[in-house]
């Protein structure tokens, strides 16, 4: 396929091609979890260099759908330099007599699913923090137009889901126009979640899962909650309901609640079921609200990440959008690498920013009174969720620079937590009484697996000692002093 691909005249090339099957790349699942490191890139889109993206579906009445239509509103792909970084604003329009406005957030997750379909072609996340990379070895083979694209998700979308009668997808690239069309956009994810919000968790007898992820993330299952959606901020409860009912045989379904083990965590046995049985005995035991004891694991595509800083017993928050390094002095996608992969972490969590809004919001843990820090945009953007008695003593990126600032705000603002660093002091006889039942310096035999998280200025990682027996007449561990 060379350059007229892009030209008006040859727009049937692209028909025709559909009708023939005849695409320049591959198209199928044995592309899922593909990823396109930098060099590997010919072009991105949106990511965290570029200012602007979203994708957003939209349910139509079918005369103001072009079935089949695929346009590009702005310069394409020969237009823009290699290896250079572009906004996009991406607008599909799905009508038919079954397509109703619940499936919109479904079926844009099941965009991310269908992008990672096509050969060379990554797409990440969702929403307005989108991100999508053509490989340079898809774009020498002929993919060399967005609406090659396009075409493959035409065929994915409606050979999977006949309810869509008619589709057509427009791709913006003008970075004036896509900042438009994304204040639109957010305005469409803010209603949607705001469906939800009146729901608890008590007043249904069925959840939802979703193993969407499962393709980057063997392991994670997301249980949907009214009061706790998927971690990508896109499933809600309502959404992974209306997916099932028209997809059974897909990627969310109901999960029966079972007995309820412990209403503070959010264990129940029929969670806990399914997640064994889905994640191939991965994972056991999830606790729904709450970062601490067996929390729900998190895959990579989560909007924020809340994890615990032991120096000041509370908890912070960063979300994907913040370019600064968080509290800690790391970035949001260091500590996302520590996070993601469908693992359960103790003292972290990926999570959905709608999740603050929830009133079961890390409950066990202590909610909104043991949150430390969060950026200045994403406590904003939550505020109403936040209780007027703690929200001026949560610190910002604006009111400390470090975690030493931060104890020093705290106890001057006088937040919750300064409570619990004097419920904590304890005295050197408490101490000893507090000796394990083993001498110090000596942990007795593991048998299977024993997990040590470590935390250094609240980010860590965990050592795994599997069979070992570990006997010393003194351990020390020091922190290693710069030059
Ligand atoms: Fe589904 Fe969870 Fe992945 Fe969202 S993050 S697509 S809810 S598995
Ligand atoms: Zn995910």
């Amino acid at each position: 396929m060379a350059e007229k691909c892009f030209d008006e005249q040859a727009k049937d090339e692209f028909r025709q091609a559909q009708d023939l099957g005849k695409f320049p790349m591959e198209i199928g699942p044995q592309f899922e979890g593909q990823r396109i490191r930098r060099p590997e890139m010919y072009v991105e889109f949106g990511g965290p260099q570029a200012e602007h993206k979203f994708e957003l579906f939209l349910a139509a009445p079918m005369d103001e759908v072009e079935d089949g239509k695929v346009e590009v509103v702005g310069p394409d792909i020969p237009e823009m330099k290699p290896e250079g970084t572009y906004s996009i604003g991406i607008i599909t329009k799905v009508a038919g007599a079954k397509v109703e406005k619940d499936l919109e957030g479904v079926l844009e997750r099941r965009h991310h699913y269908y992008m990672n379909y096509i050969e060379g072609v990554m797409h990440l996340n969702q929403r307005s923090d989108i991100w999508i990379r053509v490989s340079k070895a898809v774009h020498k083979k002929g993919l060399n137009s967005l609406k090659w694209i396009g075409l493959a998700l035409l065929r994915l979308f409606k050979s999977s889901l006949p309810i869509i009668e008619r589709m057509q997808i427009t791709y913006y690239t003008d970075p004036v126009k896509v900042a438009e069309l994304e204040q639109m956009a957010l305005k469409v994810y803010d209603a949607r979640d705001a469906r939800a919000r009146g729901l608890m968790d008590e007043d249904v007898e069925t959840f939802y899962a979703c193993v969407l992820c499962q393709s980057f993330a063997p392991a994670h299952v997301c249980i949907i909650t009214p009061n706790r959606l998927g971690g990508c901020g896109s499933i809600s409860w309502f959404d992974a309901r209306a997916s099932y009912n028209v997809d059974p045989k897909g990627p969310n379904f109901p999960v029966g609640k079972g007995a309820l083990l412990d209403a503070v965590l959010g264990i129940y046995e029929g969670v806990n079921k399914v997640v064994k049985e889905r994640s191939l005995g991965v994972v056991s035991q999830v606790a729904l609200y709450t970062l601490f004891k067996t929390p729900h694991t998190s895959c990579g595509c989560f909007e924020a990440i809340a994890w615990y800083i032991p120096e000041v017993d509370g908890i912070g928050i960063v979300h994907r959008d913040f370019k600064g390094p968080a509290v800690m002095g790391l970035p949001f996608s260091t500590l996302a690498g520590h996070v993601s992969g469908g693992t359960q972490n103790e003292g972290f969590l990926g999570i959905a920013v709608e999740f603050l809004r929830s009133p079961k919001f890390l409950q066990a843990d202590g909610g909104w009174e043991r949150v430390v820090w969060l950026p200045s945009a994403l406590k904003e953007r939550v505020k109403t969720a936040i209780s007027g008695k703690v929200a001026d003593r949560i610190a910002t990126e604006k009111d400390v620079k470090n975690v030493e600032e931060l104890r020093q705000f705290l106890e001057k603002t006088g937040h919750p937590v300064v409570q619990r660093w004097k419920a904590m002091e304890i005295t050197p006889a408490e101490e000893a009484e507090a000796k394990p039942e083993a001498e110090a310096g000596q942990i007795p035999m593991v048998t299977g697996e024993l997990q040590v998280p470590v935390t250094s200025g609240g980010v860590g990682f965990k050592i795994i000692l599997q069979n070992v027996r570990i006997t010393a007449d003194k351990a020390i561990i020091k922190r290693l002093e710069k030059e």
